[in-house]
């Protein structure tokens, strides 16, 4: 048995968080493919890294100074790998890098994907397994559409060489050389590619409820989870804007036959929806 396990951004908010994804990961060891979304909020005020990366590189076009943005993004990745005592490991050189590009050519998609790319470097560190860069692996077409075919081949031979690996979610290659993201959200399509091309019999999701629920929580107190739900009324569901899955993560597992599972990263003992 072997499971793609993806994390969503309040799984990966903090050290802490990272804790209990570690936990959850060397609890089973058929979790062996590991795709992380970029830091999400700590609490209901805070800001997601995607969006603080999306506002710097807004504050680069307009040709303003973006120190003291870039500063406060850093200090999210190192609040993590100081709480995680991660010995020689920095992101330094990572920072370095996405400063020069913005203040060179700021690039959007390349900008917001560095959130899932940091955060995959720490997780793959942390665990101590190999890194698969997603830009490597993942291909667009020019219509901006997946090149599900190259993807395949290119990721399937890369997992048939790694056992274990993280992969981070929400970006790979375009047509043009560049770094392109999926839609927003999109680090869910990752982990389903992932669980396709890797061929995995279960491709976890790992969020902050546990699974889908009868009702929407913010208006009805405890709604409970549905146990089994089908492709076609998940797709439909998250079509309607329920916001647990995005709506192309179903299309790559659905076709292979790979069943997705909704986990808790807060609650991992409850099973979720399958
Ligand atoms: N970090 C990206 C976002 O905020 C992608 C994801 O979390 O799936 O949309």
């Amino acid at each position: 048995m072997r499971k793609v396990v993806k994390f969503g951004g309040s799984s990966l908010a903090s050290a802490e968080q990272f804790k209990k994804v570690e936990a959850i990961i060397r609890a089973d060891e058929a979790r062996v493919y590991v795709v992380p979304s970029a830091p999400g909020k700590r609490n209901s005020k805070d800001t997601k890294v995607t969006d603080m990366l999306l506002h710097v590189y807004a504050t680069a076009c307009d040709g303003k100074d973006i120190t003291a943005e870039m500063e406060a993004i850093k200090a999210r990745y190192n609040e993590i790998i100081e709480g995680l005592g991660l010995k020689n490991f920095s992101l330094d050189a990572d920072f370095e890098e996405i400063a020069n590009s913005l203040k060179t050519e700021p690039e959007k998609d390349y900008t917001a994907s560095r959130g899932e790319y940091l955060n995959g470097k720490i997780m793959a560190a942390y665990l101590d397994i190999p890194f698969i860069d997603a830009k490597d692996v993942i291909f667009f077409n020019e219509d901006g559409k997946l090149n599900t075919y190259k993807t395949q081949r290119m990721l399937g031979a890369k997992l048939a060489e790694n056992p274990r690996a993280v992969v981070p979610g929400f970006y790979g290659m375009g047509k043009n050389g560049k770094v392109k993201t999926f839609s927003r959200g999109g680090s869910d399509v990752t982990g389903s590619i992932v669980a396709q091309a890797g061929r995995v019999d279960v491709y976890e999701n790992w969020t902050d409820v546990s699974g889908f629920l009868t009702a929407d929580p913010r208006i009805i107190p405890n709604p409970k989870p549905i146990k089994y739900i089908t492709y076609r009324e998940l797709r439909e569901l998250s079509y309607m804007g329920a916001s647990v899955l995005h709506e192309d993560a179903i299309f790559p597992v659905r076709q292979v036959g790979i069943p997705i599972n909704i986990r808790n990263t807060n609650i991992p003992t409850d099973e979720g929806t399958w």
